[in-house]
């Protein structure tokens, strides 16, 4: 699984230079997060580290 950016993402930057694995960019409509790459942070940090820090609670876990 993967954690996911939704509508609500006012692309403001925060998240991107807090993944682990450089699985944030940004997309056309707003930031995005590539499914393939994200980790979910295992193995890197207890908590996602863009959910912490996202400020509209945009991200959430793919299912
Ligand atoms: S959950 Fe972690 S690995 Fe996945 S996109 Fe967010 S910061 Fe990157
Ligand atoms: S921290 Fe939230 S609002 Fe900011 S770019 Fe990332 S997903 Fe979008």
């Amino acid at each position: 699984m993967a954690y996911s950016i939704n509508d609500d993402c006012i692309s403001c930057g925060a998240c991107e230079p807090e993944c682990p694995v450089q699985a944030i960019y940004e997309g056309d409509e707003h930031t995005l997060i590539d499914p393939e790459k994200c980790v979910e942070c295992k193995g890197h940090f207890d908590e996602p580290q863009c959910v912490s820090v996202c400020p509209v609670d945009a991200i959430h876990l793919l299912v």
